[in-house]
């Protein structure tokens, strides 16, 4: 024990050394970068110095200006998706047209894997051309003074930074530099100086954001609060199972379409990994706003974890969950069979995920970058946020998943996902136990343990809160006077009695006992 916390704490000092060494100190000159600037000016002679406030370098053509070219970051540092801003090298021309447009440094994850580097080129490549005043939006038709460029599907906050920082640091720099529409001579529908306003440089661009997706953001707080009403009238609710069943079914659709693939917010361990570092790195609310999809399902987490555990998470909001679960009640439609590992096998497997999860906490220490390359034993990535439409190897891996799902209901769940294994913990200190139990319940009788999707009742009847996915099918069977063994009985015997009761009177008292809650 005490060698695993020397381990813990040696590790913790190494963190903090190599994310206090790995500070975005950006170390690269404008003459590092000049055949990319020659690209931009071909005729150009001569590359000034980076000067002035902000940094810019002035590009030449035999001592005559062609244009400037300067790095975004020194004039405007946005955080991106990675808690730091994406350094890009940006050049424009005495006409106001924008000649190039290059990212020279980034550590944004969703790049790291899944959007190759060509695919964010063709993206920035579409500013090429564009007026310096041109105020310029990531998707839909060109419309009230904007002109509208393509996203990239799966990265949306890092184009919504990357579009920012490229127009907001333009703004800087025209300003600083006293470069107006009239001192450039450019024509047309920029001599209005609105145009030239593109947006107030000091608002954060997690508003801008959050102003964008106004629409998403009501209907996933609607989706929330819907679940809260079935959590607070859980036990009404399952008193009405085909109510239930259907509301459900629904949920997890919504889940999967709406959370899923819609909006792309599958929560993942790498935030929990980003979280960390953030803490050592420093912590901005910033980053974490910046997509408000992901912002508000964390704070709902968040909250429902402390309250009933980690289950509202896997069993309701989770799009790959919900997918999987989707599937296997498909599949038993077709009457797929259904396999249950051995209670002692199944509690050995469910380390498993454990063990990955110390895994990759243990080198996001090291280096965050490769442990969110690890973290492709998520099959999130491939599964919601691509939709399938990646390297083969990583969609045979998803499917495979999926396809297992088929026989051992949640499978990737139980057994494999380090994220649902990071919830287990801050969900111990959970507030709520509202999922009923009997005294028979294991004591002999196992009909929910046997029914439970995740196997995450014990064969002593005792519900595992770090296992459980807050079905609530138990809950279902718990009142359910056909199936419950003691409900059943008690069921009859009123039965019984009412048969006989007719020539009697029912005695007040009994019928106290009768209405007593179970
Ligand atoms: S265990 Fe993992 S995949 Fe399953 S529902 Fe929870 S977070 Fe999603
Ligand atoms: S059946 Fe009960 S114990 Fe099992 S996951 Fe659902 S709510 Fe949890």
């Amino acid at each position: 024990m005490i060698n695993l916390l020397k381990h813990i704490l040696s590790r913790s000092l190494a963190a903090v050394i190599f994310f206090g060494l790995s500070l975005p100190v950006f170390a690269d000159g404008i003459h590092d970068h000049e055949s990319l600037v020659k690209r931009y000016f071909p005729t150009m002679t001569e590359l000034g110095e980076l000067s002035g406030e902000p940094l810019a370098a002035e590009v030449k053509q035999n001592g005559k200006l062609l244009g400037y070219v300067y790095y975004t970051t020194d004039a405007i540092k946005i955080p991106a998706y990675s808690g730091k801003p994406i350094r890009t090298l940006v050049g424009f021309d005495m006409q106001g047209k924008i000649r190039g447009v290059n990212i020279v440094h980034h550590e944004e994850p969703i790049l790291v894997v899944g959007i190759t580097e060509a695919d964010l080129q063709t993206f920035i490549d579409q500013y090429i051309g564009k007026s310096v005043f041109d105020k310029i939006k990531i998707g839909g038709r060109d419309r009230d003074g904007y002109k509208s460029i393509d996203a990239i599907t799966g990265a949306t906050i890092t184009v919504m930074v990357l579009n920012a920082s490229i127009t907001r640091s333009i703004q800087l720099i025209l300003k600083s530099r006293n470069l107006t529409p009239k001192s450039l001579a450019i024509a047309g529908p920029t001599d209005n100086p609105a145009a030239v306003d593109v947006e107030p440089t000091d608002q954060p661009v997690w508003i801008y954001v959050w102003k964008e997706r106004l629409f998403q953001i009501a209907i996933l707080c609607s989706g929330l609060f819907l679940l809260l009403l079935i959590l607070v009238f859980q036990d009404w609710l399952v008193q009405h199972p085909v109510l239930y069943t259907r509301l459900r079914n629904g949920f997890l659709i919504w889940t999967v379409l709406f959370i899923g693939w819609y909006s792309l917010a599958q929560l993942s361990v790498v935030n929990v990994l980003t979280f960390v570092g953030a803490i050592f790195h420093g912590f901005s609310w910033d980053n974490f706003l910046i997509d408000p999809m992901m912002f508000l399902l964390w704070g709902f987490v968040a909250m429902t974890l402390l309250l009933w555990g980690r289950g509202v998470y896997c069993g309701w909001l989770c799009p790959f969950g919900a997918l999987q679960e989707l599937l296997f009640r498909l599949g038993q439609r077709f009457k797929i069979k259904s396999y249950e590992f051995p209670d002692g096998v199944h509690q050995r497997l469910w380390a498993i995920k454990y063990l990955i999860l110390l895994a990759l906490f243990g080198i996001s220490l090291q280096s965050l970058v490769y442990a969110e390359r690890l973290a492709e034993v998520e099959p999130f990535k491939t599964a919601i946020t691509l939709r399938f439409m990646r390297e083969w190897g990583f969609v045979l891996y998803a499917l495979g998943l999926l396809v297992v799902g088929l026989f051992v209901r949640k499978f990737y769940c139980r057994y494999l996902c380090p994220l649902g294994a990071a919830l287990t913990y801050p969900a111990r200190f959970r507030i709520f136990d509202w999922l009923r139990r009997r005294k028979e319940c294991g004591r002999p009788c196992q009909i929910c343990a046997e029914e439970c999707e995740v196997q995450a009742i014990r064969p002593t009847g005792e519900i595992n809160a770090n296992e459980c996915h807050y079905c609530l099918d138990c809950q279902v069977t718990y009142f359910n006077d056909r199936k419950c063994p003691p409900v059943v009985e008690k069921r009859r015997k009123r039965e019984r009695f009412s048969k006989d009761a007719p020539s009697k009177p029912v005695p007040v008292e009994f019928q106290a006992t009768l209405k007593q809650p179970d």
